[in-house]
């Protein structure tokens, strides 16, 4: 059986893997970016942590599949724009480097896309007609399937459901728009409101499990705390999340809806409010048979794309 390798470049860690065209994990590790480095020891450290992943597993590599915070130029295999690491990756071509140090073909893909790719080929989406993802993590990025195939263009922008607009008059977006999904509804986001209510004296349950230190408010600690204004401010998030999923909803009319990502795992708090939110707000179609769903590949979703589109 031919193997795989699958690397998902984000702004802090790089997650390399070695797998098969099943979607089967061998040898998965992650490692810091250490993006100040520049774009050539970023991709020299990638290209030799997958080569001693081979070789660990005793395997050789067939293609690479490659996840990029941004935007690439997919057919030539060029970055174009990757907003989180210093210089912006502009023009880097990626999987020339790559593939001359590893002689296999490489093949890029924004990040968000490759995870839904990934959920689609082996998580939940498997079978599935139109189904949309949104990974709700530091940002809210996303990816559309419309006839069991990922919905893509020449730079693999489309998708990018969190720069929807929610709030008219919402706060500034990174994007340059106000009120995106993104400024409502991320970790960064939903943490702000704890860290407000924190200061605010309005949150003592979540002041005693963070010892009162505003850097230890995550969506997961605020999910912990329970007391009613943290619950209500995640409340508040999930029915934008709502919002947004219920546009795309009437407009696509999909199957299935999944969420990945760090936020995801607030769990039946997020869930149960995005689903009734959506049921008030579509109202065009019953949607009885819609299913909203966490990732079934959870963190691995990423790395199951990369192999999903090094063996497609
Ligand atoms: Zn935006």
């Amino acid at each position: 059986m031919p193997h795989f390798a699958a690397a998902d470049l984000g702004g802090t860690t790089v997650a390399c893997a070695i797998g098969d065209a099943a979607g089967h994990i061998l040898r998965e590790s992650s490692m810091p970016t250490r993006a100040s480095e520049g774009p050539d020891a970023v991709l020299g450290r990638i290209a030799a942590e997958l080569a001693a992943l081979a070789r660990d597993a005793g395997v050789s590599i067939r293609a690479l599949g490659m996840g990029v915070p941004g935007r690439a130029d997919l057919a030539a295999g060029v970055t174009r724009f990757l907003p989180n690491l210093p210089t912006q990756w502009r023009d880097v071509p990626v999987a020339a480097f790559l593939s001359s140090r590893l002689e296999c073909s490489v093949r890029l893909l924004n990040d968000a896309r490759l995870a839904t790719l990934g959920e689609l080929t082996y998580g939940h989406g498997r079978g599935v007609g139109t189904m949309l993802f949104f990974t709700l993590g530091t940002g809210i990025g996303g990816g559309v399937a419309i006839g069991g195939r990922l919905h893509m263009d020449e730079m693999g922008t489309a998708g990018e459901l969190g720069h929807q607009t929610i709030l008219p008059d919402g706060p500034l977006c990174g994007c340059g728009n106000h009120g995106c999904l993104e400024t409502l509804a991320s970790g960064p986001a939903i943490a702000a409101e704890g860290v407000r209510l924190l200061r605010a004296g309005l949150a003592p349950h979540l002041f005693e499990l963070t010892g009162g230190d505003p850097g230890r408010v995550t969506p997961r600690e605020m999910a912990a705390a329970g007391d009613e204004s943290v619950r209500q401010a995640i409340l508040r998030a999930a029915r934008y999340l709502g919002i947004g999923v219920a546009n795309l909803v009437t407009a696509l009319h999909p199957e299935l809806v999944v969420f990945g990502g760090g936020v995801a795992a607030l769990g039946e708090l997020l869930f149960a409010e995005v689903r009734a939110e959506v049921a008030r707000r579509v109202r065009m179609f019953p949607i009885d048979g819609l299913r909203i769903l966490p990732s079934q590949l959870g963190e691995r979703a990423g790395l199951c794309g990369g192999l999903a589109l090094a063996s497609s």
